[in-house]
């Protein structure tokens, strides 16, 4: 048996924090206890049936079963050109400033691939999305935390970056609206952001994965709206959550047509494309959005105000989400993440994601998701209340 030593880059990476709280739910599970999973960022409703009914047709045509090209297919770039100018008012050209992604995750993790040397700093946001810092490091970057602060609701401090260090960032990311705090921005961050990182030389890639779960009528922006983003930015968009594909696969980056050639050229040696006949399925959920969209944050909306609603009967000063299908919120005095979650998951077997496995400024706060059904959320609530509160 040969040694089988990891990388240095995979033994760099941040430690695995849900150990136990995965093993503490096993085990619940195992035993068969009720478990109500508020863990997962993960749709529970179906994939609406006219985007199946389209991949049916198109998985029948044969020339969907070949390898796909690896830039996407024309068609289905057209396809988010022409969403991107009826949503954001921003023209895209499908020649070079879009490219299909399997999943914006495999996009956002090859990323700095692309663009970061050894040596030099991404600047990522402190708590977040895993694969920011992890597709930083795997480039053999260094990570420096922009820490998201309620004080500052939930923004990174550009002022506060430190300036000596400032020559050395390649990159920043930022996402709005935000996973796991569920922060929103208004077009001005966007500008300042654009503003910044052209002043210092920064590639900017901002993670619009929410950017269709609004709610109380607001409709978020992106980055690509605010003047001379196109000279800095690229935007990662996903149809997981907008249209509850998220086991398909299909995303896209947007912007900056040196940044999305760069990302291009390294998944041209990594993966062949995506599942043609997803894309053509993709075509028909983008040219359906407005129809479809409405209901999906009527679901969510309603849960929203229901979990907060509850959890505010028992004192516990919960914040309604503008965006995105988490409730981010304090732990109640004398928890921490960790022993909070564990408390909700021993003795009411509700499942949440500790804040502190998003980063360290996560510490202090749980993130409960609205992807289960509204009978169930109340049951939570009850049960918190009888056995916990
Ligand atoms: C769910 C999610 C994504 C989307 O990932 P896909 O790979 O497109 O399914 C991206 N960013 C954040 C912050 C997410 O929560």
């Amino acid at each position: 048996m040969i040694r089988i030593e990891r990388s240095e880059r995979l033994k760099k990476l941040p430690p695995y924090l849900f150990v136990e709280i995965d093993r503490a739910k096993k085990k619940a599970v195992d035993e068969g206890r009720d478990i109500i999973d508020l863990g997962i960022g993960d749709p529970d409703i179906p994939t609406p049936n006219f985007i199946i009914d389209a991949l049916n047709r198109a998985v029948r045509d044969p020339k969907t079963h070949r390898y796909a090209l690896d830039q996407g297919l024309p068609e289905f770039k057209a396809a988010i050109a022409k969403w991107f100018k009826r949503r954001f008012n921003v023209e895209l050209n499908p020649e070079n400033e879009i490219l299909p992604l399997i999943g914006s995750k495999e996009g956002i993790a090859h990323t700095p691939l692309a663009f970061v040397n050894p040596g030099e700093i991404v600047l990522v946001p402190d708590p977040c999305y895993p694969p920011y810092r992890s597709g930083s490091l795997f480039a053999g970057g260094e990570v420096v935390s922009m820490p998201l602060l309620e004080k500052n609701r939930f923004l990174p401090n550009l002022r506060a970056i430190n300036h000596p260090l400032l020559h050395k960032v390649r990159m920043l990311f930022i996402n709005y609206p935000n996973n796991p705090t569920s922060a929103v921005c208004d077009r001005k961050f966007f500008k300042d952001i654009v503003d910044f990182a052209a002043k210092h030389n920064i590639i900017v890639c901002q993670d619009a994965a929410y950017s269709e779960v609004t709610f109380d009528g607001f409709k978020s922006s992106s980055i690509l709206e605010a003047e001379g983003a196109k000279e800095v930015a690229v935007e990662f968009h996903s149809l997981s959550k907008t249209f509850n594909m998220t086991g398909w696969r299909i995303g896209f980056a947007c912007g900056n047509a040196g940044i999305i050639e760069g990302l291009a050229k390294v998944k041209s040696n990594i993966d062949s494309g995506i599942f043609s006949a997803i894309q053509r399925a993709g075509i028909t959920a983008l040219e359906n959005y407005e129809r479809h969209i409405g209901s999906t944050i009527k679901v969510y909306q309603e849960r929203r105000d229901i979990l907060v609603g509850g959890l505010n009967t028992l004192g516990w000063n919960a914040q309604k989400p503008k965006a995105t299908f988490y409730v981010w919120m304090h732990v109640p005095p004398r928890y921490t993440s960790a022993t909070f979650a564990k408390a909700l998951l021993e003795k009411c077997d509700i499942v949440v994601t500790p804040g502190n496995g998003f980063g360290e400024h996560g510490e202090g706060y749980v993130r409960m998701a609205l992807t289960v059904d509204k009978r169930r959320i109340k049951e939570a609530v009850n049960r918190i209340k009888e056995r916990l509160w």
